[in-house]
């Protein structure tokens, strides 16, 4: 454990894994109320992937489960529209809140974090909150987290629910290609796509783009910036870019992904601006600590992948404070 700005993290694996997942199974099976089940604002794939598969799994037990969620565009070819739910208010005296994939109670999305919570996560920032938490940072993706609940409630598998578990995996690890890559990856894939997952469609569907994508990505490509002797890569985004593009927000979730590609680079930062402020992406390698750098400017995350909001501030003052950051980790991790 180690503080970070002033934010306790503990990247380690959990030591009680097993015996608390088996606690979330026992507790999940004997519940009488409703199981409501989130994730984290913005969802991504895991997100989505995990609270799905999860969802699924509890319905096909026969239990009453409620799954909130408003899929991205690019996801929104998994769940059926009769599965989500809009976010609620209160929840039922007798209900159980499993959240899973979010780095704190701050970033669940669509329910009050309150009554019988279990909180499933892989973000060595988590405070730990809930009842119940299982948080291991060594997880590659909550979906990972989600295949070995789902057996533990001794569900059959099926294609309906592997299907947004691999997603969950496919994407968190950026299609196999992160340093979350394990060989328990690949095995719980293969075990997966046994029970009926068309990969190949799966992997190509998730990688549609609408046009409006193309047009924001070459918008966006104009503001690219190399700093510190190319060890760091930028671009931003403004309101109006989306505007001029027709795209929408969630079009630029991958483009940090792109931009960490840059030969050389040991980060790579994406600024977005939004409504009250500006959303900060940041992606690391090299022994450089994307966590470290968006704990600093107040977000949280995993040591390669890691974001931060900035409140009230304008892009370029956004953009310095980044910029300071990032120096400061350099300098830390011995580059500069
Ligand atoms: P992304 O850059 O894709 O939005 O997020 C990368 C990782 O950082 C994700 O695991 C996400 O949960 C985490 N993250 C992104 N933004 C924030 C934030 O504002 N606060 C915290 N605590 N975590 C964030
Ligand atoms: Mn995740």
């Amino acid at each position: 454990m180690a503080l970070y700005s002033n934010v306790m993290v503990d990247n380690a694996p959990e030591p009680r894994y097993w015996e608390k997942m088996r606690l979330i199974a026992e507790a999940l099976k004997s519940v009488e109320g409703p199981i409501y089940v989130v994730a984290h604002v913005d969802p991504d794939g895991d997100a989505l992937g995990s609270t799905l598969g999860l969802y699924r799994a509890l319905k096909k037990l026969g239990k009453e489960a409620i799954w909130i969620m408003d899929p991205p565009r690019f996801l929104r070819f998994i769940p059926k529209e009769e599965e989500y739910s809009d976010p609620v208010e209160k929840l039922p005296e007798n209900a159980t809140l499993v959240v899973m994939d979010a780095g704190d109670k701050d970033r669940v999305y669509g329910a009050p974090v309150e009554g019988f919570v279990i909180n499933i996560d892989h973000h060595g920032s988590n405070s730990r909150f809930g009842q119940i938490h299982v948080v291991d940072p060594t997880k590659p993706a909550a979906a990972m987290m989600a295949k070995d609940l789902i057996d533990l409630l001794g569900v059959a598998w099926d294609a309906e629910i592997a299907t947004p578990v691999v997603t969950g995996i496919m994407t968190d690890t950026g299609f196999f290609r992160n340093s979350n890559t394990t060989p328990e990856v690949f095995e719980t894939v293969a075990e997966l796509i046994g029970h009926g997952v068309k990969y190949a469609e799966l992997a190509d569907r998730l990688s549609w783009r609408p046009p409006e994508y193309f047009k924001l990505l070459g918008l966006v490509l104009s503001t690219l910036e190399f700093h510190f002797n190319k060890l760091a890569i930028t671009a931003h985004m403004t309101r109006a870019m989306v505007e001029e593009a027709g795209a929408s927000l969630e079009d630029s979730d991958d483009f940090v992904g792109l931009l960490k590609t840059a030969e050389g680079a040991v980060v790579a930062v994406f600024l977005k601006e939004i409504e009250n402020g500006v959303k900060v992406s940041i992606r690391s390698k090299g022994g450089v600590s994307a966590q470290r750098i968006a704990l600093k400017l107040g977000g949280g995350g995993h040591v390669p992948a890691a974001g931060a909001t900035l409140e009230g501030v304008d892009l370029e003052t956004a953009k310095a404070r980044v910029l300071a950051a990032v120096k400061e980790e350099l300098e830390r991790a011995g580059y500069l």
